[in-house]
Parts: C-alpha cells; structure tokens; sequence
C-alpha cells in the first residue's frame, strides 16, 4: 500500500492524503491556471493571484471529493457498517470499509449519497456564482470563477459518477439493483458487462473526441474486470 499522510479526523473517521497525492495537487493547479476563463485563470495578470487562485482551486476540488467520501461514509455509519479510513489519493478519494452493508436498499442509499451530494454542491455553487457575481464570468471578480469551476467540477463529478460502470458509483447501484433479483456473484457479473459495454462506447467516442477519453475507457473496462475477479474469489472459495 502506498504511503499515506494523516491530516485528519471528521465525523470519527480518519483522512488520510496519499503521496500520489502531493504529485497530482501541483499538476491541477498548473492545469487550472493555464485554461482560459471561465474554466481557468490564464487571462489573470498578476502572476502571484493566478496561481494562488489556481492552488486554491485545486486544493477545494480535493475538498470537494472528500464531502463525497464522508457522504459514502455518513450513511455507511448510520447503517451500521464501519469506515477504516477515507484516502485522497491520485484518481480522487476513497472510503475503505472495515465492515460492509450487505442489504441492496441500504447499498443503494450509500452509494447514490455520494453522486447526490456532488450534484448538490454543484448546483449550489453554480447557483450562488450566478447570483452574487454582479458582472459577467469574463470580466468578473476572480474569486467567483473559483466558485464557478468548483460548481461545474462538482456537477461534472456526480453526473460521471452515476455511469453505470465499475469503479463509478453508478456500476455498485446497479449491482445493488440486481442483485435485489438474483445472486450477489451474477449481479456483479451483470453489472460487470455492462460496464463493459460503457467502457467500449466510452472508448469509441473517445477515438473520434478526445484521446483522454479512450484513457478513461480503458481504466473502466480495467476496473470492471477485476471487480468481477475480487467478487468471484471471495464469493466462490469455499
Ligand atoms: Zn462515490
């Protein structure tokens, strides 16, 4: 296991930053301050504001992927299952679980909690830049194109996050779903294949978009893989 850094403690569990971390941090703060507005801070002047925005900017989408996992762990409490620790890590952040929640209508709430609250704050943000920034995007205060981003970020995030495919949430609600129907193993086996289908259409359109896409394809039909490989050895052994 990669080495990971304590910074914390909220609601009992603790948050821990991971050293890919620390790698990844500067390379969102180099990406934001070189995109133009509204989606960046190149346009800024002053070489000291862009990139202290820039870091801010960065260090808050961190924060918002934390509000994420502690929405996964909030209900992961309430229904009696544990969290060992939630880790900030190069992709984003994860809650590792100590001791799962097995029945799917109470799966289903921890894992859509996360995607909800991503939408939540987003809307939320998005509506507050729009209301309180008194002139346009372009020509606005610096400090509402944070709020902006933050906002589009955190929308982005949870509308992703509910594609149907393993590791995004969207692929556990589905299983939660299925396997409401049918056994924990051929619901993950379902929801497996159509993470792959995802992945491969993903992939396609990545081809004729953008290449980034056809990472993200690629990453998915990965996960989805070795979710079916984790399931069947812990399920099938005895
Ligand atoms: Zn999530």
């Amino acid at each position: 296991m990669n080495k990971a850094y304590r910074i914390g403690k909220i609601i009992g569990i603790p948050i821990k930053i991971d050293i890919s971390f620390l790698i990844v941090l500067p390379l969102f703060a180099w990406f934001f301050s070189s995109q133009t507005q509204p989606f960046g801070f190149a346009g800024i002047q002053s070489e000291i504001i862009k990139y202290t925005l820039s870091l801010l900017t960065a260090i808050l989408l961190f924060v918002s992927v934390l509000v994420h996992e502690l929405a996964h762990s909030y209900f992961t409490l309430r229904f009696g299952g544990s969290i060992k620790e939630i880790r900030l890590h190069l992709l984003g952040g994860a809650a590792v679980m100590k001791q799962e929640v097995h029945e799917p209508l109470k799966v289903i709430t921890i894992v859509a909690a996360g995607p909800v609250s991503s939408i939540m704050m987003g809307v939320l943000l998005l509506f507050l830049g729009s209301t309180l920034n008194p002139v346009s995007l372009k020509d606005g205060n610096s400090l509402f194109l944070v709020v902006f981003i933050l906002g589009y970020v955190n929308l982005f995030l949870g509308i992703f996050n509910l594609v149907p495919a393993f590791p995004m949430d969207g692929g556990r609600i589905l299983r939660a779903f299925l396997s409401i129907h049918m056994d924990y193993v051929k619901a993950t086996e379902k929801a497996v294949l159509i993470g792959k289908i995802f992945a491969v259409l993903i992939g396609i359109l990545g081809l004729f978009i953008d290449i980034w896409l056809l990472l993200i394809a690629l990453y998915i039909y990965g996960n989805a893989s070795r979710e079916e490989q984790l399931v069947k050895m812990i399920y099938r052994r005895y």
